[in-house]
């Protein structure tokens, strides 16, 4: 593992196949998966391969990055059975910090979506 991971990351282990995962998606630069704990039909996370902490953590080095995890979400989220716009749509949630809720700290979306009611959220 290079320093851009973190040998301790829970996210870093699953992106490096230490971890079994759900894959919903994988490139170059960005991974997503299922979900352990669903909050809804549709829920999976989508990280950046390197190790970032958090969305606190971001900079300018990081547009092409956050903007390509950003793009992508809609597109997966259609392949993993969220409804179409407007009707349907799903929901985006980035936890940041212990005040932002967040448990896992390698930056991750949280993309929720499917048949209201949610169990959570
Ligand atoms: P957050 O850090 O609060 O935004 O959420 C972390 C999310 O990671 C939670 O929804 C967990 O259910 C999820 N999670 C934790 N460990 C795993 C895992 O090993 N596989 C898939 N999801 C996980």
């Amino acid at each position: 593992m290079s320093a851009q991971h973190d040998p301790n990351c829970i996210f870093c282990k699953i992106v490096a196949g230490q971890i079994p995962s759900r894959k919903v998606y994988e490139d170059e630069d960005l991974f997503a998966f299922h979900d352990i704990h669903p909050w809804a039909p549709v829920h999976f996370l989508m990280v950046p391969k390197v190790h970032i902490p958090s969305m606190a953590q971001v900079g300018p080095e990081h547009e092409r990055l956050m903007g390509r995890l950003l793009t992508l979400a809609p597109k997966l989220a259609m392949e993993q059975g969220c409804n179409p716009y407007p009707e349907g749509g799903f929901r985006i949630v980035c936890n940041t910090g212990q005040e932002g809720g967040q448990e896992v700290h390698h930056l991750h979306i949280h993309v929720i979506g499917g048949p209201r009611p949610w169990a959570k959220g």
